[in-house]
């Protein structure tokens, strides 16, 4: 079946970025792969960097552990922990993350099976108060870990945190401890502990100025060209008019929208390339179709491919978005195709 519109990832750029990651923190790396690898492919991804190196995956919930059954056995984690609902697979950890958790884990007769604990340490979203430690107790504790709230930004939080993890390291025993995501990478050494465990940067994401240039781009968004056609000068273009030609132009329509990820944000700011030439989005970006101005782009036609500008730093500062929310929200109408 044809596609016509792809998106292209890179393996040589994905298993650099995990092993510059591991290299900067100077410890092993694991890979956040929840929200199927952040929108490009948990099953492909995890393929790809378990040929890197990675011995350690996570997901959130276990529908998405239970895609995975060809990771090794003890290397992917469930970051939700293990609600009541949910039926645990063996040789997957939960990173069990309240009281309650906890005690179902021992009332279940489990206890003797490794687990992860997730604590809070600022955060207040998933994990044990640091009141609470003493429910660890008669677990084995493959990883403990805490998550940053702030490592992206300069907020007293990192410090905070950090001195919390040091005191945790020296008062709860587990086989290991992991604090740091992507942006804690980059905040340096001390963050590192035993295992860091990052997801966006993986991906091309920057997370914090010091990755830019070391951190490569891994996803290109492309589009067919469904149709050609000139826009008279004074015409509109697209739902509500928004544009409006100066001058006669040659535009093209392709086959993406913002069903596809490509969002409305994208309106009249967006760009894609083809050879050497910029095509700008012209007017709103509908569900399935973005018009660009073809006019420096004399040679493409019909069934020509074009290359959505989706550069994730610009990407971001120009929608609104997150890059998280730019990767998440590739739609499953792009072909992935591997390089
Ligand atoms: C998602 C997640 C990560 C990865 O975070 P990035 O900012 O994408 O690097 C790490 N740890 C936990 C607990 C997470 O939920």
């Amino acid at each position: 079946m044809h596609f016509p519109l792809r998106l292209r990832c890179d393996t040589s750029a994905l298993s650099e970025n995990y092993k510059r990651l591991s290299a900067i923190a100077g410890v092993p790396a694991g890979a956040a792969i929840k929200a199927n690898g952040y929108g490009v492919g948990a099953v492909e991804v995890a393929h790809r960097l378990l040929d890197a190196g990675c011995r350690d995956f996570f997901v959130s919930s276990w529908p998405e552990a239970a895609e995975l059954g060809f990771l090794p056995d003890e290397s992917l984690s469930v970051l939700h922990g293990l609600g009541p609902d949910d039926e645990p697979i063996e040789g997957v950890r939960p990173v069990l993350c309240s009281t309650a958790q906890i005690a179902d884990w021992k009332a279940r007769g489990l206890a003797d099976r490794p687990c992860d604990v997730m604590v809070d340490t600022g955060m207040n979203r998933l994990g044990l108060a640091m009141t609470e430690l003493s429910a660890i107790e008669g677990l084995r504790v493959h990883t403990l870990h805490s998550h940053l709230a702030c490592a992206d930004e300069e907020h007293p939080l990192n410090a905070l945190q950090l001195d919390r993890f040091r005191t945790l390291r020296n008062s709860v025993k587990a086989g290991r401890y992991s604090l740091a995501n992507s942006a804690g990478i980059f905040r340096g050494a001390d963050y590192s502990f035993d295992l860091v465990r990052p997801g966006l940067a993986l991906y091309g994401g920057i997370p914090r100025l010091e990755a830019r240039g070391v951190i490569r781009p891994v996803v290109a968004p492309q589009a067919q060209v469904i149709q050609t056609r000139t826009v008279r000068a004074g015409e509109s273009v697209g739902y509500n008019a928004t544009f409006t030609a100066p001058r006669d132009l040659t535009a093209v329509i392709v086959n993406i929208g913002y069903a596809d990820g490509y969002w409305r944000a994208f309106s009249s700011l967006g760009h894609a390339t083809y050879e050497e030439a910029t095509l700008p989005v012209l007017g709103r970006v509908s569900m399935d179709l973005v018009t660009l101005d073809a006019s420096a782009a004399g040679r493409l036609r019909e069934g020509d491919w074009v290359a959505l500008d989706f550069d994730l730093e610009r990407a971001a500062g120009l929608t609104g978005f997150s890059q998280y929310e730019l990767l998440t929200g590739l739609g499953r109408r792009l072909a992935r195709s591997w390089t």
